[in-house]
């Protein structure tokens, strides 16, 4: 991708103005050096330098709030069985109250688990 496709495609995401998707470009992901930078934007070192700070402010906030939301969107994964209180790992269920137990307790050949936890999850 080129310079240009990828400030556009920054700047089409909705969350950087041109010069932030510009400086962002040119910086942190090319790589091009501060004072190069600067010339080809025709702004100064000191304007680059504040332009590319709030450029990274927003990408950050962008990143931790995507997290966030993957964060919130994952269901909670117990970790012992309320059962026997073994480690679950990957593999487990609910028993009939909804509380978690492991495969062993629930009775479930590991064969057939991941189809079975597919269906409790969901
Ligand atoms: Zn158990």
């Amino acid at each position: 991708m080129n310079s240009d496709d990828a400030i556009s495609q920054l700047v089409d995401a909705g969350l950087l103005t041109d010069r932030q998707a510009e400086a962002y470009v040119l910086r942190a992901v090319e790589g091009v050096p501060r004072e190069a930078a600067a010339e080809s934007m025709g702004i100064s070192p000191n304007t680059l330098d504040n332009t590319l700070a709030r450029a990274r402010e927003k990408v950050r906030k962008a990143q931790a709030t995507a997290e966030a939301v993957e964060v919130i969107r994952s269901p909670d994964i117990p970790e012992k069985c309320s059962e026997c209180g073994h480690g679950l790992g990957q593999t487990w269920s609910r028993d009939s109250d909804g509380y978690p137990i492991c495969i062993d307790c629930a009775g479930i050949d590991p064969a057939e688990a991941t189809e079975n936890i597919s269906e409790s999850d969901t």
